[in-house]
């Protein structure tokens, strides 16, 4: 017996799990294929990894209707604080300034997913296929057969069209043959959160110094999540340090802005990459979330881009389903690449920038000015912020906070 979807989605993160709601409410049947069970254990906040969503994102999750869900779970983000340790420049973005009602909001991811996938069980159109993994995938007279495996057994599936959103590593990405890039930043990102004795404010910060950088997260009860960036050379330093020293080495490079750190979590390492798919699409097939493309943490945008893809490949679903056209339809993937094309690129651009200017030495005193320069221009600043929040550029119903 074969399993019929209009679209299967591997991997149930984020990605799959966003892409899969904003179909949710159309007559497309979709199916999630994911290898572990939603994890809905609570963590405490000093356990848990967070993702700052963009101004946009909240948009488009307003217009899938999950927004008011997510609220009570968020912190918004007031201010943005740049510095360079050692350095005169410094700059403050506000929301207030960027007529924002906040710049972003930090959520547990494990509680971004438990949200998203508590709100896909209300749909009949949408189907969990859980424990379960891909083994074989063909396309065949214009249809994918699948064969997954569940609970020790094979089944056959097939699907019109076949979305690989199943992480960095995406083993279906490989099974289309579509190759990536890759640029290695020599960089480790050390993950964990603090306990702080001052309120944070709703203020994020990012610090710069020598071989790194430390990006704080304001999260509720006056914890903070920490992203710290360092140069590969220093990841054994930074390794060894008991926890005590860890925490002495950050309020040493953070300074007291924040009062005494308090206490800290366990840590986790990111080794920190650049990946880009030159096809992010192949016939009936589409890469989506990190499975098309993973960016540096420093500015908070590979997720958040992400779901901006998600948006827009959605749209365009609807919009052949209200047609009359086929979902199939060559051109349609071919459009969303196009359509994609200038938003991904810019946003690349300027996270790989950032790392350039932040990690070069010999850039220190341009960016210290330039920091002093922004703080004093205005629209520069607005630009900036419309880069964070995602909002630049022509923008899909859905990033309008509409549904589709
Ligand atoms: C330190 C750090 C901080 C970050 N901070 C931010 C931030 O503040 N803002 C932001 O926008 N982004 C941020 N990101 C990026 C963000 O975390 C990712 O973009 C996002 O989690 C990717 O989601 P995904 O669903 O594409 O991939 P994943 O989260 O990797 O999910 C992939 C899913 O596929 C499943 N899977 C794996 N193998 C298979 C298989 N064989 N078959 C089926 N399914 C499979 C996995 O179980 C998982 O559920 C950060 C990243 C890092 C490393």
């Amino acid at each position: 017996m074969q399993t019929d979807f209009n679209i299967i989605i591997n991997g149930g993160g984020l990605a799959g799990n966003s892409l899969a709601l904003a179909l949710a409410h159309t007559s497309l049947t979709v199916g999630i294929v994911e290898p572990f069970p939603p994890a809905n254990k609570q963590r405490s906040l000093l356990e848990s990894r967070t993702i700052a969503l963009s101004h946009g994102a909240k948009r488009i999750y307003e217009g899938m209707n999950i927004w008011s869900d997510f609220e009570p779970y968020c912190t918004p983000i007031q201010s943005i604080h740049v510095s360079d340790k050692g350095r005169f420049g410094m700059t403050r973005i506000h929301a207030k300034e960027q007529n924002m009602p906040a710049l972003g909001y930090v959520m547990q991811i494990a509680e971004v997913n438990r949200i998203l996938c508590e709100k896909l069980s209300t749909y009949a159109n949408i189907h969990y296929v859980s424990p379960a993994r891909i083994l074989h995938a063909a396309l065949v007279d214009e249809r994918w057969q699948l064969s997954i495996s569940q609970n020790e057994q094979t089944y056959d599936y097939c699907t019109d069209l076949l979305i690989a959103a199943d992480g960095g590593d995406s083993p279906l990405r490989k099974i289309a043959g579509l190759s990536v890039d890759e640029k290695d930043y020599q960089q480790t990102a050390i993950v964990t959160s603090i306990q702080l004795t001052h309120s944070h404010n709703y203020t994020a910060y990012e610090r710069f110094f020598d071989g790194g950088a430390i990006a704080l997260l304001p999260v509720k009860d006056e914890t903070m999540a920490v992203v710290v960036t360092v140069n590969n050379q220093l990841l054994s330093f930074w390794q060894g340090l008991s926890d005590g020293d860890f925490l002495a080495k950050l309020q040493h490079v953070f300074g007291y802005r924040l009062g005494r750190f308090a206490q800290v979590g366990s840590r986790t390492l990111y080794p920190l990459k650049l990946v880009t798919s030159p096809e992010q699409t192949a016939k009936q097939f589409v890469l989506m979330g990190n499975a098309a493309h993973i960016l540096h943490p420093i500015a908070a945008q590979s997720f958040n881009l992400s779901l901006r893809d998600i948006a827009v490949l959605a749209e365009m679903l609807v919009n052949a389903l209200n047609s009359g056209q086929s979902i199939t339809e060559p051109s349609l993937l071919a459009d969303y690449t196009d359509l994609r094309h200038r938003d991904q690129r810019r946003t690349i651009q300027f996270t790989d920038g950032l790392i350039e200017v932040f990690s070069s030495p010999f850039l220190a005193l341009p960016r210290n000015i330039a920091m002093t320069g922004l703080d004093m221009i205005p629209p520069l600043k607005t630009m900036l912020g419309k880069y964070g929040a995602g909002t630049l550029g022509r923008l899909s119903r859905l990033a309008r906070g509409l549904g589709i």
